[in-house]
């Protein structure tokens, strides 16, 4: 099964993996995490370094 990416609607946080964490552990958000596409992951993170 391939690995997706999620991202923190709240921090915009990217995580990778086969589901979103249940609690960001950026901003502790519960449940704040949306699927997202690659290419709308790799953008989010160009922007974020
Ligand atoms: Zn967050």
């Amino acid at each position: 099964m391939a690995k997706k990416f999620f991202r923190c609607t709240v921090c915009n946080d990217i995580h990778f993996g086969n589901a979103g964490p249940e609690i960001c552990p950026t901003c502790q958000t519960e449940n704040a995490y949306v699927e997202i596409t690659k290419e709308e992951a790799e953008k989010a993170m160009a922007v974020n370094i």
